[in-house]
């Protein structure tokens, strides 16, 4: 059975509470393995060479390795179409038409994720595979590419150009081979997983989805060296503090949001994080004030809190929300020792906190299927790969218990989020397969047809 393969020895020989977890998960297995055997089944180490030599999955692999061209021709169709987060729509049109070109049954949903569902044998049962069709790059950014044989370059090209095009590939791949599954595959093209997008594409696609999601697969880059299966939890916010303002001379002390701030960032930015879990702060952006002689009646900034464990995170909010408040309290004392007090509302300050973005911690199980299936496609394939951790559209999925993963679609890439992003597409099809083949190892394919 996969769950012994899975655990390996390492764990077998641990202490016996560790064994009756194994007995309890071996047990919930024999029951999912009841569910849905070709499922199940497909996580054991035998089953990957009996799915790939189907021979509709032989024809669908095939498909891949022999149409490369294609996928970068159109990777560079999809560059060229700007798809700045919360501006996705025109890119999107035309994932639409790429993915009615594979048969499939096409929608839009109110956010504006395009997406097309192939019903599987099992009513219920959904796999959801996704690609952000958002850059970070804004209006007027120029995204033309620059083509070289395998490599290409322009904003976006890799992140997630990468992503999108392995979208259609692998379900044009599908159909070429004819393949049905178990359960029901649902490709997304998602808006808003970039910046202050916060998820809300993979939010509405898991909401609508709900408790017939399975598995979630989200395609984002290039390289294939890795499997993102654990979630990094990040609150990305903007404090403000607000004043009277005034003539730097005439004005000399009444309180100044820029003193303010400035008080409280160099309180925050001594708070101890801590390092297992990991834990991390940036203030990302600092604005405010009108000119060289005027007390600023505003300082604004950004600030980005990320943490693997939520706890460590919600205190270093406390933190950042404590430092603030003492530097405010420290230039309004500032300000009353200036003579200021009693002249009341030009000795107040005021915060203001907006949260740019929530992003929920999570991760998958060791023992999860659905990283069965990966390692089992990455074993077939040759391809070495490691687990990791980062800040993706499984954010989402994780958070909520549902089995999820972030893998590259192939390939190398490199200057991810700035102009001189670029791509090589040299060996793409190795992604394109271990797509294919984590995704069918979940999905399963339909039981035989009766002879
Ligand atoms: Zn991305």
């Amino acid at each position: 059975m996969w769950c012994v393969k899975t655990l390996g020895p390492t764990k077998l020989s641990r202490a016996s509470p560790e064994a009756v977890k194994l007995l309890l998960l071996c047990g919930i297995l024999v029951l999912m393995e009841t569910a849905f055997p070709q499922t199940a089944a497909a996580g054991n180490a035998a089953r990957v060479e009996e799915l790939a030599s189907d021979p509709r999955v032989a024809r669908a692999l095939d498909w891949l390795a022999k149409n490369v061209a294609w996928v970068n021709d159109e990777q560079v169709h999809i560059t060229e179409i700007p798809a700045p987060s919360f501006l996705e729509s025109a890119r999107a049109v035309y994932l639409r038409k790429l993915l009615s070109c594979c048969g499939l049954r096409v929608r839009t949903d109110d956010v504006g994720d395009v997406i097309a569902e192939r019903p599987g044998e099992v009513a219920g049962n959904v796999v959801l595979v996704t690609a952000h069709l958002d850059t970070v790059f804004p209006p007027g950014t120029d995204v033309k590419v620059r083509r070289n044989a395998n490599r290409m370059a322009a904003p976006g090209i890799s992140d997630n150009s990468t992503g999108l095009v392995a979208l259609v590939a692998v379900a044009r791949a599908l159909n070429e081979g004819k393949i049905k599954t178990r359960m029901t595959l649902v490709f997304a093209a998602d808006v808003g997983e970039e910046g202050e997008g916060n998820l809300r594409g993979m939010r509405k696609l898991v909401e609508n989805y709900g408790d017939r999601l399975r598995y979630v697969i989200a395609l984002d880059g290039a390289s294939t060296d890795h499997v993102t299966a654990a979630a990094v939890a990040s609150r990305r916010v903007e404090i403000s503090v607000l004043g009277p303002g005034g003539h730097s001379w005439s004005d000399f002390g009444v309180p100044n949001p820029i003193h303010a701030l400035s008080r409280g960032l160099a309180r925050f930015v001594k708070v101890r994080v801590s390092s297992e879990p990991r834990t991390t702060f940036n203030v990302g952006a600092i604005e405010g004030g009108t000119s060289v002689n005027s007390i600023p009646d505003r300082a604004t900034i950004k600030v980005d809190l990320r943490s693997e464990s939520e706890g460590e995170l919600d205190h270093l909010e406390a933190a950042l929300r404590e430092a603030i408040q003492a530097g405010v309290d420290e230039e309004m004392a500032a300000a009353r020792d200036r003579g200021i007090t009693g002249r009341e509302p030009n000795g107040k300050l005021e915060i203001k906190l907006r949260v740019l973005g929530l992003r929920p911690a999570g991760e998958l199980a060791e023992t999860s299927p659905l990283l069965a299936a990966v390692r089992e496609a990455d074993r077939y394939l040759g391809n070495r790969s490691h687990r990791e951790r980062s800040s993706t559209d499984a954010n989402i999925p994780l958070s909520l218990g549902i089995q999820a993963i972030s893998i590259g679609a192939g390939g190398r890439a490199g200057g991810a989020h700035t102009l001189s992003e670029w791509y090589d597409a040299t060996g793409r099809e190795l992604g394109l397969q271990r797509i294919l083949l984590t995704l069918l190892g979940v999905a399963g394919l339909e039981l035989a047809p009766q002879k």
